[in-house]
């Protein structure tokens, strides 16, 4: 499995993760980390708690280092007792004593200086080893790096894949300039139409991976960059984990540009 150093961590985490939601398949989660997928994204929104109880019940075999799991805490929770409330049943339902990073899912009301205390006392406690944010524009992002005291961001978990490739222009330079990880969600979707198509099956072809591999592993291009598919079908999981292998020529980079270009972003960061 390709391994990259996420973000302003000392740890090197597989490029390819395993999402969450809609509700996971504790098998399918399973084989995913038995294929090296052992970096793992939830939530406390995702049906709330359940997918952090389920990937709880997953990862319980294995022991914890070998696996680098990811969680967010609710805007509505982000004020200072909220937020390490919210970790404290976070860590519950996941039946670990720690996160690897620990997210807020959105900017809400609540100060950025009041939550990311939080998440720096957390920290401190041991209870999340570092500490990152999820939909946030290069604005937010410069409030959040200078609302921190002691710890730096992560990585910035942005909608990513080859309809919406507007990050590539805004939070992907700034991960790479603050060297922080870029974690693309729902990787998969594109738009359907027959010219794209044919390129990605073409391109598959020749790798002998799948279509959603070669989409994969283009979103991957930059060092800082990783992405989260969520599979509950045991074949997703493998052809996503096979993505790890498909190394893309730049001819076929070239094509999948063309096929699927870079459009400007206009109005807000887009998400899902
Ligand atoms: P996605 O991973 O792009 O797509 C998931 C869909 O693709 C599922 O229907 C899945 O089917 C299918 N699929 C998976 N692998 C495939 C393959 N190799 N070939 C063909 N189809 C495949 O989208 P997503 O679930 O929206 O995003 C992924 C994760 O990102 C979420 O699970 C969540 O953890 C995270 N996320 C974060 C935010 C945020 O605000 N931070 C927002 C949305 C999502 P099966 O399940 O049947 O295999």
């Amino acid at each position: 499995m390709k391994r990259r150093r996420f973000g302003t961590t000392v740890i090197d985490v597989p490029a390819i993760g395993q999402g969450t939601w809609p509700l996971p398949d504790v098998a399918a989660l399973r084989h995913g980390i038995d294929l090296g997928l052992t970096h793992i994204d939830t939530a406390e929104m995702y049906g709330d708690g359940r997918s952090e109880e389920l990937v709880g019940e997953a990862i319980a075999p294995y022991p914890r280092d070998t696996l680098f799991v990811v969680s967010k805490v609710l805007p509505s929770n982000g004020t200072y007792h909220g937020v390490v409330s919210a970790c404290d049943r976070s860590l519950r339902r996941l039946r670990t004593d720690y996160l690897d990073c620990y997210l807020l899912h959105w900017r809400g009301d609540v100060p950025l200086d009041e939550t990311l205390g939080a998440f720096e006392a957390l920290v401190r406690a041991g209870k999340i080893r570092s500490l990152g944010v999820s939909n946030f524009d290069p604005w937010d992002l410069r409030e959040a790096a200078a609302a921190l005291r002691n710890e730096k961001i992560a990585c910035n978990q942005i909608l990513y894949n080859l309809g919406e490739r507007t990050p590539e222009d805004h939070e992907m330079p700034w991960a790479s300039e603050n060297g922080s990880a870029f974690v693309g969600y729902t990787p998969l979707a594109r738009p359907r139409d027959a010219e794209g198509e044919r390129v990605l099956k073409e391109i598959a072809a020749a790798h002998r991976a799948s279509s959603e591999a070669v989409a994969l592993a283009f979103l991957l291009r930059e060092p800082c960059a990783f992405v989260i598919p969520k599979a509950n079908t045991i074949a997703h999981v493998e052809a996503n984990a096979a993505a790890a292998k498909v190394v893309l020529s730049s001819d076929d980079i070239a094509r999948i540009d063309a096929a699927y270009p870079r459009q400007p972003r206009v109005g807000p960061l887009p998400t899902n």
